[in-house]
C-alpha cells in the first residue's frame, strides 16, 4: 500500500543504494502456506447432504411470509451472518422486496423493537428506502442510527461467519439444517482459499532464484498472468475484460511514478494534488477492475467504464484505504524516506498540528463510509455483486488497520483472523 521508493540508476537498473529500504519484520507464517492443503475431507454422502441442505435453505427463503414475516427476517439475517447468502442472492432480494412492500402498505404493523430494527437494517443494507423516523421512537432510532455504523457493516463477512457459526449454535431457536449447511460451506470455502493461497505462495517460490533481478521477474510474471487471463477470457468472448485490467495496471504504475517524482523532488503536494494520485495508488481501482475480469455476466463493458470514472462509492472505498493507511503508517514510512502522506500534505497546506490533521482525515473516513452506504440505495449505479466487492475492500481497512498496521506487521488480531479463516478446521 505504499510506493515511491524505487529509483532507477543511470544505466536504467534499479540501484539498491538509492532505494529507501524499510526495516520490515520477517513473515510470521513460515512454511504454513507452502504445503498444498490435503484433499477436501468430505465423502460423497456428505457432499449430497450439502446439496440437499442448500435446497432446504432455499425453500425456507422462498416460502410465503404471510404467516410470520419476522421469522423470515430472522432467517435472512442468520443466512447473511453465517456467510452463505452468496448462494441465495435472488431469493433474499425477492423476499426483501416483498417485506418492503408489505411494510410500506401496512404502516401500523405492531412489531417488537427487535423485529423493527432487523427489518430496518436489512432493508437499508439492501438499498431499500426506509425512513427510520416514521415508525420508531427517538431512543430506538438513535440505536438504529448507531447500528448502521456498527462493526458488522465494517467487518469482513467470512470472519463474521466464522464467529457467528458458534454463536448461532448457542441459540435455543437455531435451525439445524441451516447451521449444518453453513458449517459444511465454511469448510468447502476454507479449503478453496487454502488452495488459492498455496498457489500464490508457490508462485513466489518459483521465482526465488531470480530475486536479485526481481523487477524483471515481476514484470515477466505480471505479463504472464495477464496472458493467462486473456486465454481464459477469449474462450468466453470477453477478451476486452483483460484490456480494461491492463489499462488499470498501467494507471497504477503511472501514479507510483508520480509519487516517486514528488519524493525525489522533495515536494509536498497540496491535498487537491495529492488525493487523485493517492486514491489510485491504494491499488483499489486496480483490484476492483481486476476482480471484474472473471465475474459473471452482470459485469458488462458499462461496469468497467463506470469504475474507471471513479464513482462516489469507489472513491469512498479508496479514500478509506488511503487515509486510514496514511494515518497509521506515515511515521514508519517517513523514517525511511517516503512520499508525503495525507498527514504531511494536510499539515503543510493548513499549518496545523499532526493531531488536527488526524482528526480531519478521520472525519473524511467517516464521511466516506456514509458515501458507501448511500451507494447501496436503490436504484443502484452498478450490480450488487460489484458494490459488495467495493464494500469488502473498505472493510479490509477497518479490520487490518484499526489502531495498528497489521498489513505490514501481522499483530495478534490479524494472526487470529487469518488462522480462523484459513487454518483452523471447523468442527461439523
Ligand atoms: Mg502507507
Amino acid at each position: 500500500m505504499s510506493s515511491g521508493n524505487l529509483v532507477p540508476s543511470q544505466d536504467g537498473n534499479l540501484s539498491k543504494e538509492s532505494r529507501h529500504l524499510a526495516n520490515f519484520v520477517p513473515d510470521v507464517w513460515g512454511d504454513t502456506f507452502l504445503v498444498p492443503p490435503p484433499q477436501l475431507d468430505m465423502d460423497d454422502i456428505t457432499r449430497s447432504e450439502y446439496q440437499e441442505l442448500k435446497e432446504q435453505v432455499r425453500r425456507m427463503l422462498v416460502t410465503s411470509l404471510d404467516d410470520n414475516p419476522s421469522q423470515k427476517l430472522d432467517l435472512i439475517d442468520a443466512v447473511q451472518r453465517l456467510g452463505v447468502d452468496y448462494h441465495f442472492d435472488k431469493e433474499i432480494e425477492d423476499a426483501l422486496q416483498i417485506i418492503h412492500l408489505h411494510h410500506c402498505n401496512h404502516t401500523q404493523i405492531d412489531d417488537d423493537l427487535y423485529t423493527t430494527a432487523v427489518r430496518f437494517l436489512l432493508l437499508r443494507e439492501h438499498g431499500f428506502h426506509v425512513d427510520s423516523q416514521t415508525k420508531v421512537d427517538y431512543p430506538l432510532s438513535t440505536q438504529i442510527a448507531n447500528a448502521l455504523n456498527r462493526p458488522l457493516r465494517k467487518s469482513l463477512p467470512r470472519l463474521v461467519a466464522r464467529s457467528f457459526i458458534s454463536i448461532y449454535q448457542g441459540y435455543g431457536t437455531h435451525n439445524q439444517n441451516l447451521l449444518k449447511f453453513a458449517k459444511l460451506d465454511f469448510k468447502i470455502v476454507q479449503h478453496l482459499h487454502g488452495k488459492e493461497i498455496n498457489e500464490l505462495t508457490r508462485w513466489d517460490i518459483n521465482c526465488i532464484d531470480q530475486l536479485p533481478d526481481y523487477m524483471k521477474v515481476w514484470f515477466k510474471e505480471v505479463l504472464k498472468v495477464f496472458k493467462d487471463m486473456e486465454d481464459l477470457m477469449c474462450k468466453e468472448g470477453k477478451e476486452y475484460h483483460v484490456q480494461f485490467a491492463i489499462k488499470a495496471m498501467k494507471q497504477q504504475s503511472e501514479v507510483y511514478f508520480a509519487e516517486a517524482k514528488w519524493l525525489h523532488e522533495n515536494y509536498i503536494p497540496t491535498m487537491e494534488e495529492y488525493m487523485p494520485i493517492a486514491l489510485i495508488s491504494t491499488g483499489y481501482l486496480n483490484a476492483t477492475i481486476a476482480s471484474f475480469v472473471a465475474m459473471d455476466d452482470t459485469v458488462t463493458k458499462d461496469t468497467f467504464i463506470w469504475a474507471f470514472n471513479v464513482p462516489k462509492i469507489l472513491r469512498a472505498s479508496s479514500a478509506i484505504c488511503r487515509l486510514t493507511d496514511d494515518v497509521v503508517t506515515h511515521k514508519f514510512e517517513q523514517e525511511r524516506g517516503h512520499v508525503s502522506s495525507a498527514v504531511e500534505c494536510y499539515m503543510n497546506q493548513y499549518g496545523t498540528s499532526m493531531q488536527t490533521a488526524y482528526e480531519e482525515l478521520f472525519k473524511q473516513v467517516n464521511d466516506a463510509w456514509k458515501d458507501i452506504n448511500e451507494g447501496f440505495l436503490k436504484p443502484t449505479a452498478a450490480p450488487a455483486s460489484v458494490l459488495y466487492l467495493i464494500l469488502n475492500l473498505a472493510r479490509v481497512m477497518d479490520v487490518l488497520y484499526k489502531g495498528e498496521d497489521a498489513y505490514t506487521r501481522a499483530g495478534n488480531s490479524a494472526k487470529t483472523s487469518i488462522t480462523a479463516l484459513l487454518i483452523d478446521p471447523i468442527s461439523i
